[in-house]
């Protein structure tokens, strides 16, 4: 299998850096490919603006949509977005790695996010009708791909359990697992989140990485999140609203994407 890990820490010697070589270590010892993309030190650009599209006219405002649509379709793109773009065509499974900031990822990576994510290749591809939103949400570039956010985070479990004060670590997740990865068509897996690291010691570093090797060997077979497909009979066109009855009473906010059996 091809794992791609899109790394975004700025230090290579950090906590996160360990976590990436123990799964670095074991995706390689169980006979996969790995490719790594560390952001910062590609010093990766992150802001999308008028040098992502060298083909387009000088005149006129930049609407990143339409030329992101046109340079993905003429190739026009440029060659630091491509080879990313490649990876991705390249990979089986695709990991997120970084440290959760201000209840997100860093920067960086949403600027990958931002540029790799073209018109036609990540968003706006397959028909667009009144019936039907084009090939998204379980369907799309990605599809037959699986996905994994690998994150740290400074708060404690229970400041992320169902009534702690930073709300549920999934739902801080959701936008990331559902909105970037299963968007595009990835079969996402849950997440490895190691909490409370920055204390961290080595007595308290083995623990985490033998649970980060078991998450690495069985990345092919760990149950997906079963998000529910846009274009299975779930939603409503055009509105795209889950159809009624289909949740048990009281559920509502994210949870409601949550089919009870996967297709
Ligand atoms: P490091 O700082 O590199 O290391 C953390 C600890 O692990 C240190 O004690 C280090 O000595 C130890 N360590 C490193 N490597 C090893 C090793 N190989 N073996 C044993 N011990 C080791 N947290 C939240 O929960 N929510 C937030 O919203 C949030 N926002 C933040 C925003 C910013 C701008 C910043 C800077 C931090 C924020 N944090 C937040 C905390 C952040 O998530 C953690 O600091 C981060 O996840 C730690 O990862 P690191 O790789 O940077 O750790």
């Amino acid at each position: 299998m091809n794992v791609l890990i899109v790394f975004a820490h700025p230090e290579r010697h950090s906590l996160n850096g360990a976590l990436l070589d123990v799964a670095v270590a074991e995706l390689t010892a169980q006979g996969h490919e790995v490719k790594v993309s560390d952001l910062y030190a590609m010093h990766w650009k992150s802001a999308i603006d008028r040098d992502d599209f060298p083909t387009l006219a000088d005149d006129g405002p930049l609407k990143v949509w339409k030329a992101s649509n046109d340079g993905f379709a003429a190739d026009a793109l440029t060659p630091d977005v491509k080879a990313e773009q490649e990876k991705l065509l390249w990979a089986d499974t695709v990991i997120l790695q970084f440290p959760l900031w201000w209840f997100a990822m860093p920067a960086i990576l949403k600027g990958w996010v931002d540029r790799v994510y073209a018109s036609g290749f990540a968003y706006g591809v397959g028909e667009h009708s009144d019936q039907r939103w084009g090939d998204r949400y379980g369907e799309g570039v990605m599809a037959g791909k699986r996905a994994m956010l690998m994150v740290t985070a400074g708060g404690w479990p229970e400041h992320y359990s169902d009534r702690g004060i930073n709300g549920p670590m999934d739902d801080l997740l959701f936008p990331i697992n559902h909105g970037i990865l299963f968007y595009p068509g990835f079969t996402v897996l849950p997440p490895f989140v190691a909490y409370r690291v920055d204390r961290m010691d080595e007595a308290k570093f083995a623990p985490v990485a033998e649970q980060l090797r078991e998450r690495m060997k069985t990345l092919e077979t760990t149950t997906p999140i079963p998000y529910r497909k846009q274009n299975f009979g779930d939603y409503q066109i055009p509105t795209m609203e889950l159809l009624p009855g289909l949740t048990p009473p009281g559920a509502r906010g994210f949870e409601v994407h949550l089919a009870p059996e996967r297709d």
